[in-house]
């Protein structure tokens, strides 16, 4: 099994990519785990040594940036981190122009965060560098993808025959584009509910059916992945107010009631409590959303080593 290069999307990854990179991502995140607990193990740090990666994000971020530069040390890479505001690029320099000239100065490679759909594979176009997508716009995000995908596998198993409901705005959203591809690839069925105009015509061409309330949505689920509507991203008034769209779709005591027993809820974060979900929710016993993010490091630590073909004995 060859992994590709760069990590742009998981639309094109097999079955195989992904189980090999969640697997690599699996021992990372135990062994992560049994550090802290102050037992000793495998020393991660050689496994890219002298290589050098820069993170670039034209777009905000808390958990993906900082995850992808814990997971690069862990590695024992050299981690450059590229600000927006205090570059080139707030002189006019091009996309293309400055990944070139990062690429000249020995990246080995580029994570990168963009608003264009689309922009991580002109990068990869344009260098030498692996080049791997931290979100593009509303296309994807595929580490967000494998990550979610990690944390359900460690509860149940198995993803097969397991049916994951994603409610929020879907038309905005790179996690659920993401997340539809990863979760059907390893066989569970994907539900997707939300406001009506948060809905994109078509969808289900993806691999997923359409849900039209929240009950629907959650009857007989496994898991609920909550998303936050993107505000950045909407420049028309399909909005629904939060207070609404709580009503209607958030998460709370009292809708969680249509959910089986058991069942788990996700957030890619960041979260607006009592917005999407409510803080007994986000904080409750079935909430994934702290596991998420350590599935996160062990993710990007297995992208960073599949990617730059690091020698890795598992
Ligand atoms: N952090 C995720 C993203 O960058 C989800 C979100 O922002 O709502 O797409």
């Amino acid at each position: 099994m060859e992994f590709p290069r760069h990590l742009l999307e998981l639309e094109t990854l097999t079955r195989a990519q992904i189980e090999a990179l969640l697997g690599l991502a699996g021992t990372f995140k135990r062994e992560r785990a049994r550090a802290r607990s102050g037992e000793a193990g495998p020393d991660r740090r050689g496994l890219l040594r002298g290589r050098t990666i820069v993170t670039l994000f034209f777009e905000n971020s808390t958990r993906t940036r900082s995850s992808f530069e814990v997971a690069a040390r862990a590695l024992g890479a050299d981690v450059l981190s590229f600000q927006k505001e205090a570059s080139s690029v707030a002189k006019g320099e091009s996309l293309e122009d400055t990944v070139r000239n990062l690429d000249a100065i020995g990246a080995d490679a580029l994570v990168l965060r963009h608003p264009a759909a689309g922009a991580p594979r002109l990068v990869a176009r344009a260098v030498k560098a692996s080049v791997v997508n931290a979100g593009d716009g509303a296309h994807e995000h595929p580490t967000q993808g494998l990550l979610d995908a990690l944390s359900l596998r460690e509860r149940w198993g198995t993803l097969e025959g397991k049916t994951v409901a994603i409610v929020g705005d879907i038309a905005h959203s790179r996690v659920a584009r993401s997340n539809i591809h990863c979760l059907t690839k390893l066989g569970a069925r994907v539900r997707v509910g939300g406001p009506s105009t948060l809905i994109p015509l078509g969808i289900e061409k993806l691999g997923c059916t359409v849900a039209k309330t929240l009950r629907e949505a959650l009857t007989s689920a496994d898991a609920v992945m909550a998303l936050r509507i993107q505000n950045e991203r909407i420049a028309d008034a399909r909005l629904p107010g939060a207070r609404d769209y709580a009503r209607t779709w958030g998460l709370n005591a009292r809708t969680l009631e249509m959910l089986p027993q058991g069942a788990l809820v996700l957030h890619p974060g960041p979260v607006n409590r009592g917005v999407e979900l409510s803080s007994d929710v986000l904080d409750g016993p079935r909430s994934l959303v702290m596991d998420q993010v350590d599935s996160g490091v062990a993710v990007r630590m297995a992208t960073l080593a599949l990617c730059l073909r690091a020698e890795v004995a598992a």
